[in-house]
């Protein structure tokens, strides 16, 4: 699909794709060609993911920036300060997750 930048992203979305772009340098993740970014309709917030990564890195509308992971299974979405924090969730929580997991796992 072809699309101009500028048409996506305008005005404080720029700003908002700035403060993702210094988190995933900040995280040391390294963007390439399979990595997408967008704005989500419903929330305003703008957000970079790739395919690489354990998760997605998002900007609100307030300027929160924070880091995304959402279950393959149910598609809960859990919300982290830093990638070192989702990495660790993701872990944790490949197959399912706290919300969806259906078996109690006992320590
Ligand atoms: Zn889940």
């Amino acid at each position: 699909m072809e699309y101009n930048f500028f048409e996506q992203f305008a005005g404080a979305d720029l700003d908002r794709l700035s403060e993702c772009l210094k988190a995933i340098r900040a995280a040391g993740l390294k963007t390439d060609k399979y990595t997408q970014a967008g704005v989500n309709n419903s929330s305003g917030n703008v957000w970079v993911w790739s395919e690489d990564w354990q998760g997605a890195i998002a900007c609100s509308i307030g300027f929160n920036v924070f880091w995304v992971y959402s279950c393959r299974d149910c598609g809960e979405e859990f919300e982290f300060d830093t990638y070192p924090a989702l990495e660790e969730f993701a872990e944790n929580n490949q197959d399912d997750c706290t919300m969806c997991r259906t078996e109690e796992v006992t320590a």
